[in-house]
């Protein structure tokens, strides 16, 4: 009984709601670099044991968006909506988010930042042969040509979070799934 007062009293570091038991991991980057092979590869790793959070798809099935962008082609993206809809899962740890924007998540919410970018000619080809023309695949390029999604991470994230990869080859995807796996199998919890 009295172990037990003395557990209450003291909770310890891993009973504090502040602290998450499993690292969360944004993985950002220009459409077509690879956000969704990385994830998927890395969750598929047992030992990994993380959630994929496919941001995109979650916005369609669960209705966060204020309806279609004709300019853009693609869902006006409801922050609150979205942001409400992770919270839970976010503060739980133990997520890997694959969005191609990251500045309206809280900071808080991640311990490492990844932004995936590719060659320009490689880009090109991927996002032609995903459909993309005219006015999307050009701003697509722009983005990645003027590193859009580095300078959001950097004016939304600490420094020292945030890594910068290439995502050219095939390669490239086994060393990136590699470092995050090493990464993840080193995180410890610690105060938020
Ligand atoms: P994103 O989720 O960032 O839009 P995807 O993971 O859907 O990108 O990748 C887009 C396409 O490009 C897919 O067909 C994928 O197989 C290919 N791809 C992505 N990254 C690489 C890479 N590093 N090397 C070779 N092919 C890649
Ligand atoms: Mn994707």
């Amino acid at each position: 009984m009295e172990s037990g007062e003395q557990a209450e009293n003291n909770p310890g570091p891993m009973a504090d709601s502040r602290v998450r038991r499993r690292p969360n991991i944004l993985i950002t980057g220009t459409p077509g670099t690879g956000k969704t092979t990385t994830c998927s590869l890395l969750a598929d790793d047992p030992s990994v044991n993380l959630r994929h959070i496919n941001v995109g798809d979650l916005v369609k099935q669960k209705n966060l968006h204020d309806g279609w962008d004709d300019e853009y082609e693609c869902y006006i993206l409801n922050e609150d909506l979205v942001n409400d809809e992770l919270e839970n899962l976010m503060e739980e740890g133990g997520n890997i988010v694959d969005y191609h924007s990251c500045d309206f998540f809280p900071q808080r919410w991640f311990d490492f930042v990844v932004v995936l970018q590719t060659d320009n000619s490689i880009l090109y080809d991927r996002l032609i042969s995903r459909g993309y023309m005219g006015q999307k695949l050009q701003n697509n390029i722009e983005c990645e040509i003027f590193q859009v999604l580095l300078e959001e991470a950097r004016e939304s994230y600490a420094e020292n979070i945030i890594m910068a990869v290439q995502s050219d080859t095939i390669d490239d995807i086994s060393r990136n799934v590699n470092m995050l796996k090493e990464w993840v199998r080193n995180w410890r919890p610690r105060n938020q």
